[in-house]
């Protein structure tokens, strides 16, 4: 049977089959996909073949994983050639970000872009809490929202207490499976209850800025919302914040230096302190947000911008 994996527990796995029944599944022997080293050999968010025991017929033995079309690897601190999957095969990512009360910084919002794209997952940035905003910081809402949909990166305005907005974003989560990320307190738990009443979020990243912190689990945890629509909550999603990629390729997770990067002098430009830079030059014309090239700074220069 075909099946795909809602939950992981380290070495039992809730498989939900195509008539929609969930089995719990164990794995027979060494599964691995060639070319992972990964700590878990099975993810939330993997396509399986899996037989039902016939002694229990709830239960059943995952032979085979599909091959995924993407996933989130948090890797080794001590083995860098090992990891530990978190998901695959996400549609879109999508960051909670709210200006005020907790503002997100523009810094988390490029890491957490930088990072999905380097996953190869398209990234949908939703502003939560706009009741709240004055005209002025409404204003510098759509400064943002034009920075990114200048990108190419979709944006979406809501107000989860308000239900505004959460047509649309239902709609932007239709038939996809999506990751859902960002800090305490945006209101991430608030969205999920309007738009899925039906998920137990007891074992969510359900938070209040009491509990930062609290929620170390690094497995994640799959909810059907319909048919063919899931979100992926990771409660240790500040992990996603990380990325490890080396100085030369980093520019390449920032699509509008991506564009640009081939016409700068050096074809290993790091866009620093080079001559001849064509990705400095469109900070100095504007055609570059300065805060995007700030932020790549700062990631490259490792700072800890996760907040
Ligand atoms: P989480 O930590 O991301 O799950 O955030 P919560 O859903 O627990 O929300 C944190 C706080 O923000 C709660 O007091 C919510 O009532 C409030 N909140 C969530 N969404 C909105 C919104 O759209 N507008 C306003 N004014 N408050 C909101
Ligand atoms: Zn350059």
């Amino acid at each position: 049977m075909k099946g795909l994996v809602m939950k992981s527990t380290g070495s039992w796995y809730d498989v939900l089959g195509e008539e929609g029944v969930t089995y719990t599944c164990r794995t027979r022997g060494k599964l691995r996909l060639k070319g992972f080293k990964t700590t878990n050999p099975i993810a939330v968010g993997d396509y399986v073949n899996f037989s039902i025991d016939e002694e229990a017929p709830e239960q059943g033995i995952i032979d085979e994983i599909k091959p995924r079309e993407n996933y989130i690897i948090r890797k080794s601190v001590k083995l860098q050639s090992q990891g530990h999957i978190i998901a695959s095969n996400i549609d879109q990512a999508i960051l909670i970000a709210t200006l005020v009360y907790p503002r997100t910084s523009l810094g988390f919002i490029d890491r957490f872009l930088a990072t999905a794209e380097s996953f190869r997952i398209p990234q949908l940035l939703v502003f939560n809490k706009i009741d709240l905003l004055e005209k002025e910081q409404n204003d510098a809402l759509e400064q943002i929202i034009s920075i990114y949909e200048k990108i190419g990166i979709r944006c979406l305005k809501i107000s989860a207490t308000e239900n505004t907005g959460l047509d649309e974003f239902k709609k932007l989560l239709h038939n996809k499976k999506s990751l859902l990320s960002g800090h305490s307190g945006v209101g991430k738990s608030t969205i999920l209850n309007k738009i899925a009443p039906h998920i137990d979020q007891k074992t969510s990243s359900v938070s209040d800025f009491a509990q930062k912190g609290v929620h170390t689990t690094t497995f994640a945890e799959m909810f059907k919302l319909d048919n063919n629509t899931f979100i992926i909550d990771t409660p240790g999603i500040k992990e996603l914040g990380i990325i490890d990629i080396s100085p030369e390729e980093l520019s390449d997770y920032f699509p509008e230096m991506r564009e640009l990067r081939s016409e700068c002098k050096f074809h290993n430009c790091t866009h620093t302190h080079e001559p001849k830079c064509a990705i400095k030059d469109a900070v100095d014309t504007g055609e570059i947000a300065e805060s995007r090239y700030i932020s790549y700074i700062s990631i490259l220069e490792g700072d800890d911008n996760r907040r």
